[in-house]
């Protein structure tokens, strides 16, 4: 039996007034702070009659510190940066300013170079960063303004009165597996909160309850993602420049399939290299995990690691759809920012920049609801008109059709690349359909014959260049109280015992990166399998959320605090 994290009734939660709460402390919720921060400061010199109080904003980020659940390539467009904190560069942690760039289609064995690097890809001008370190010194910067930054605190529910968001609660502490109470029961803080602004990253928990509740996603796309699966690596002098970026299409995956891999060079002989998997892939059998021990088989990037280690493991999902799966900002009390909000540029696989500006604006619009004390949804609303007007809509326009484009797989979608950057994105809005709706039954995909056993099913690994998941997993540094309900919450297990197997053969086993989801002997019914879970095991990538085909499976935040510990990612 299997008890899932909910609400326990009839407990009291203590409440908290509060001005501003910003949900998920990444860098589009970091860049929020420390942009309100200025113009509360700047307000208060100017007006030292009637201050702005900075003593009831608060930001919420349940990874136990800052910057532990943040994982990206990463490469950073330092354009928000500028604009934020033009001195930056003095202080904050960089690997290395990007040195080279260089663009490879793969196949088994080959490997041939592009003669030209596309634009989107020229990186020239952008910073090879490590996301955890550099979300942890933002959120230091934010300790320094006098906003509270509660770690370890997960937002677990909206609060909404009267048909407006009215903040946030935070999670419960010291609930067991059963949910009842143990010695060390903590009830979670209602925060009521004039404005709530969520900054929870891809498939935020709180971002989905927004949508479905003001049903958000209405006449828009419905949003497409990938999973980037990341492994950090020491490797022997004189392999990789540091800053060198190198993109791959291709190998190990077929042409049916989207996705492609990044390898760049770090500081001291270090190299992050991943793979991002879109999550529209057809056969149920696909392991993104795996496709990524497949890449690193290849001879280019074989002798690239050959005699190093890896020292670190990570996976996260990120959001494809963009300008054309937005859903809108802002509402009665509340706005969404970053990933949450799809502020990501899938043709130039970036999107740090774009939440950190979405966070700026969502500031920016923050301060004037606070001066005017108006937190309507035409007050909030400029922030949607700020994107407008910004150079976000200028970079996310003309690719709003990038993702759609290749649904029809690798060939159409160059080909509608190559149209687009002639044409300024395309001359219609192309539909995008969800992930999870293209995945085929599992005796349709098998019916497709070979070619693609290096990605099916689970990796074995050699220990060496290669690792199964277990092992991987050791390496993100993953750690949650055991004793406490699943927060991987599936409406209807008979699903997954009894229809999935013989429809799509239970492909959670295969699309989370942290076995998470296992098919085990039933004690009950011998001979028949069913579904066990290792909820302690997971490292927040939301990829079970999106994936699951029959759309049964809820991610809620575990108790704040555990996650994966992403040091150096
Ligand atoms: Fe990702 Fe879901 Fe697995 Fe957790 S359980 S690691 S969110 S796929």
């Amino acid at each position: 039996m299997i008890f899932f994290r909910k609400p326990i009734p009839g407990v009291d939660h203590p409440v908290m007034e509060a001005d501003v709460v910003i949900v998920g402390g990444g860098p589009a919720g970091m860049a929020c702070a420390l942009r309100l921060s200025q113009l509360i400061d700047e307000h208060n010199t100017a007006h030292p009659d009637a201050p702005i109080s900075k003593e009831n904003i608060y930001v919420l980020e349940k990874a136990r510190e800052a910057g532990a659940h943040s994982l990206s390539g990463a490469l950073l467009d330092p354009r928000a940066m500028n604009e934020l904190l033009p001195e930056w560069k003095s202080e904050a942690p960089i690997e290395a300013e990007v040195s080279r760039e260089s663009v490879y289609f793969l196949t088994k064995k080959s490997k041939f170079k592009a003669p030209i690097t596309p634009p989107p890809l020229r990186d020239h001008g952008n910073y090879v960063i490590s996301l955890n370190r550099f979300v942890k010194w933002m959120g230091g910067k934010v300790e320094e303004t006098g906003f509270t930054v509660f770690t370890g605190f997960a937002g677990s529910e909206l609060l909404i009165e009267d048909g407006k968001v009215a903040g946030v609660r935070t999670d419960d502490k010291g609930v067991d597996k059963l949910g009842e109470q143990k010695a060390n029961f903590e009830p979670g803080y209602d925060l009521k909160s004039k404005i709530t602004i969520l900054a929870e990253g891809s498939r935020g928990s709180l971002t989905k309850q927004l949508v479905t509740r003001f049903e958000l996603d209405k006449d828009r796309n419905p949003q497409t993602y990938g999973v980037g699966v990341k492994e950090l690596w020491e490797i022997p002098p004189g392999r990789i420049a540091e800053g060198e970026v190198i993109y791959t299409a291709g190998y190990p995956l077929t042409s049916k399939e989207y996705g492609g891999a990044w390898i760049y060079g770090g500081k001291n002989n270090t190299i992050s290299l991943g793979f991002v998997t879109g999550l529209d892939y057809q056969d149920p059998r696909t392991d993104p995990q795996h496709v990524l021990q497949a890449f690193k088989q290849h001879p280019f990037v074989r002798r690239m690691l050959e005699g190093g280690k890896m020292i670190r493991y990570g996976a996260k999902s990120l959001p494809y759809g963009g300008w054309l799966s937005m859903p809108p900002l802002a509402g009665d009390g509340w706005m969404i920012i970053g990933d949450s909000a799809s502020f990501l540029n899938s043709q130039r696989l970036k999107g740090i920049h774009l939440a950190q500006k979405s966070g700026m604006l969502a500031a920016e619009t923050a301060f004037e609801a606070l001066v005017a004390n108006n937190f309507s949804a035409a007050q909030l609303g400029h922030y949607k008109e700020k994107v407008d007007a910004s150079w976000i809509r200028k970079e996310l326009y003309p690719v709003r059709n990038f993702h759609q484009g290749f649904e029809g797989g690798m060939l159409q979608g160059m080909i509608f690349a190559g149209l687009g950057q002639v044409t300024g994105g395309g001359l219609w809005d192309m539909k995008a359909h969800a992930g999870h709706t293209r995945m085929k039954h599992l005796i349709d995909a098998m019916g497709w014959g070979s070619g693609r056993d290096q990605f099916l099913g689970w990796a074995k690994g050699d220990g060496k260049l290669t690792f199964d998941k277990l092992t991987d997993l050791y390496f993100s540094g993953t750690k949650h109280e055991e004793d406490q309900p699943s927060h991987l919450v599936i409406e209807d297990i008979n699903i997954c015992n009894t229809r999935c197997p013989k429809e799509f053969g239970n492909p959670c086993q295969f699309f989370c990166p942290a076995n998470v989801y296992e098919m085990q002997e039933s004690a009950e019914h011998p001979g028949a399998k069913e579904l066990h879970l290792n909820p302690s095991n997971c490292v927040h990538c939301k990829t079970c959320d999106i994936m699951d085909p029959y759309q049964i499976i809820t991610w809620v935040p575990p108790e704040g605090g555990g996650g994966p510990n992403y040091d150096g990612m």
